[in-house]
Order: structure tokens, then C-alpha cells, then sequence
């Protein structure tokens, strides 16, 4: 029987007006990178509400940047990214094109 992989913590997110942002960290069970021009977070919302579990630490749960070089399978394997402004207001700023 396989057992689950470990999959990558998000370290850090200085994105401060998404909801499941805490105190420069991510509390979403996982979140979802990947548009099709640059390394978006699709978990990314602006909510008056405070989302996620306050003891829990993000994981990337998904990945759809197939160029970047820590991406196999659609999956991510660094050992943690982090998650910031970049092309757009949140974005993977370990994604690393091949
Ligand atoms: S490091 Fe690369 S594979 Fe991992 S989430 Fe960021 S863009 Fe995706």
C-alpha cells in the first residue's frame, strides 16, 4: 500500500489582506498554485472574514507550473516555498523556471 507524501509547507506569506493569513503565515489546510503565465495563488481571497486553522501551517497541496523546477507530476516537491507579491498581488516566489 503507498503512504502519503509529505507535501511542501508554505514558510511564509507576507500576503497580509487574505483571509487565511494570520501574522505572515498561511493557515489553509493546502492551497493551489499555478496559472497558466506565472506562479498564481489560487487560495488567495480577500474576505472580511479570518479563514484556515489557526494550528495548522499551510501545505501546497497542488501545483500547476509544470516549468518550474521543483514541479513533477503537477505536484510540488521543494522542501517549502514562500508566497508573496510578484506578478500579481500573490504568488510562489520559490517557483523556478527550468
Ligand atoms: S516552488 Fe514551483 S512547484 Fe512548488 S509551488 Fe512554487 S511554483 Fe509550484
Amino acid at each position: 500500500m503507498a503512504t502519503a507524501m509529505e507535501m511542501p509547507p508554505v514558510q511564509e506569506c507576507v500576503v497580509a489582506t487574505c483571509a487565511y493569513n494570520h501574522t505572515g503565515d498561511c493557515h489553509a489546510f493546502a492551497i493551489t498554485i499555478g496559472s497558466a503565465d506565472h506562479a498564481h495563488c489560487h487560495t488567495f481571497v480577500e474576505m472580511p472574514v479570518r479563514g484556515g486553522v489557526e494550528a495548522m501551517t499551510a501545505q501546497v497541496g497542488a501545483c500547476k507550473r509544470a516549468d518550474c523546477r521543483h514541479n513533477s507530476g503537477l505536484e510540488c516537491h521543494a522542501p517549502a516555498i514562500r508566497v508573496g507579491p510578484d506578478n500579481d498581488m500573490a504568488d510562489c516566489l520559490t517557483y523556478d523556471g527550468r
